[in-house]
């Protein structure tokens, strides 16, 4: 496959771009190789530079869940630009937005808007440390919250891609406030929470884990957090940016009937412009600003456009009936993908929940980060690249999750299941 003009591209953005991209999984370091520049995209392919089509798992990393360039997205974005791209003035589509939040996820009473998913996660672990009067939090090895000082501690995606689940320039004096614990592993969550009594503000989890690869949680698991949080007045924070909207209308915690105390949102509610959101008990959001004394803003929070294309996308994810048949694409591609697997014998585990799916090369089981710190990243490189070469664009590294959209079809996700039986005879001997 011809990709001069994506490798000439990326030779002088690694000029102008510290390390050619504006976000460090882009750029193929999980997988090696240099990474192919978009062109264009529709439906569930993106085009290259090099006019090379390829079906698209990554899907702008889970805000396509309608799949590219939806024509009544386009349209809702249009006139709402028509009419002014940006106020910073309170416009009646925000409002409308808070109310289609709260009335699909129940926990949610009020809700404020922000322009990404990191903002959400950082504006919810500031309220909840100002709601609580305490300072540590505990996170989970593995879960990436945006790149947040007091989140990037042992998260996944990107830095663990990079073998840096810490970063550097974060002051050792906030890193201590985060207690990082094993995911899946309530007995943890009991002793620290015994060990610090009337100190810790808040838990915050993915409810299911898509930064380390997907990784779902135990039977119980999510409701024992619940449990403890309650019993020790800590706040618990869902951190529903991946999965909210996207595994059912009100996420994971309507999956569980869980109510947190605060939830986090983004990618799927902006249609596929910069969103985030956060939001939950109306005694907790009121402690914000002007209410409040946690203070939080943004001038392009609640922008017209990305609330016309969010707004858009909720729409039709109910106008066609998206959470079922997102359910049945994934069985579908399960199915063909399973079949494969089962009789190479590869060392595999699978993992799915409605859209997103994950394959770790390795014996299993995978429940928290350590075990899937256990695969074969050189397999799955291998396994990558010669997807890539046949057209089909699985996420550049083993601990990402693949997303389907609803513009897979069953010709689409034959030709995938047909490219990975080849991709596997070559990297399982
Ligand atoms: C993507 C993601 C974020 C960060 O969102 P950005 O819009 O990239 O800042 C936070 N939490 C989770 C679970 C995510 O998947």
């Amino acid at each position: 496959m011809n990709r001069s003009r994506s490798e000439q591209f990326f030779k002088e953005a690694l000029h102008f771009i510290p390390g050619g991209v504006n976000s460090p999984v882009r750029a193929f370091r999980g997988v090696g190789g240099t990474p192919f520049f978009a062109q264009s995209a529709s439906g569930c392919r993106v085009w290259d530079e090099d006019g090379n089509p390829y079906i698209d798992y990554v899907c702008s990393w889970g805000p396509s869940i309608l799949g590219h360039a939806d024509p009544a997205i386009l349209q809702a974005i249009q006139e709402a630009a028509e009419n002014g791209v940006s106020f910073g003035i309170p416009t009646a589509r925000e409002l409308e937005m808070a109310k289609k939040i709260s009335k699909w996820v129940p926990s949610i009473e009020k809700v404020r808007m922000t322009s990404s998913g990191t903002e959400a996660t950082m504006s919810a672990i500031r309220l909840a440390r100002g709601f609580t009067g305490r300072d540590k939090i505990i996170k989970f090895e593995g879960c990436y919250h945006g790149h947040v000082d007091s989140l990037l501690v042992k998260a996944g995606s990107g830095g663990l891609t990079l073998g840096q689940p810490d970063s550097a320039g974060i002051p050792r004096a906030l890193a201590e406030l985060t207690i990082a614990l094993p995911y899946n592993d309530l007995e943890a969550v009991r002793r620290t929470l015994e060990l610090y009594p009337g100190e810790i503000a808040a838990i915050i989890l993915e409810p299911v884990v898509g930064n380390v690869g997907l990784i779902l949680p135990l039977p119980g698991y999510l409701e024992g957090l619940r449990e403890l949080t309650q019993k020790h007045e800590v706040i618990l924070i869902f951190d529903e940016v991946m999965t909210g909207f996207r595994l059912a209308r009100g996420g994971v915690q309507e999956l569980h009937g869980i109510s947190p105390d605060l939830s986090t949102f983004g990618k799927v509610i902006g249609g596929g412009l910069p969103v985030g959101a956060f939001g939950g008990r109306k005694e907790i959001m009121d402690f914000l600003a002007p209410l409040g004394p946690v203070y939080q803003a943004g001038t392009l929070s609640g922008n017209p456009l990305a609330m016309a294309a969010g707004l858009m996308q909720l729409q039709l994810l109910e106008e066609r009936n998206a959470f079922q048949r997102l359910e049945e694409l994934g069985q579908l591609l399960e199915d063909r993908v399973l079949a494969t697997l089962k009789r190479k014998g590869a060392p595999y585990v699978w993992h799915r929940i409605g859209s997103m799916f994950s394959l770790f090369f390795t014996q299993g089981p995978v429940r928290n980060l350590k075990e899937a710190m256990g695969s074969d990243r050189e397999r799955f490189a291998r396994f990558f690249h010669l997807l890539l070469e046949e057209g089909v664009y699985l996420a550049p590294s083993q601990f990402e999750t693949g997303f389907l959209s609803l513009a897979h079809g069953q010709e689409e996700i034959e030709l995938t299941a047909q490219a990975m039986e080849r991709a596997l005879e070559k990297v399982i001997p």
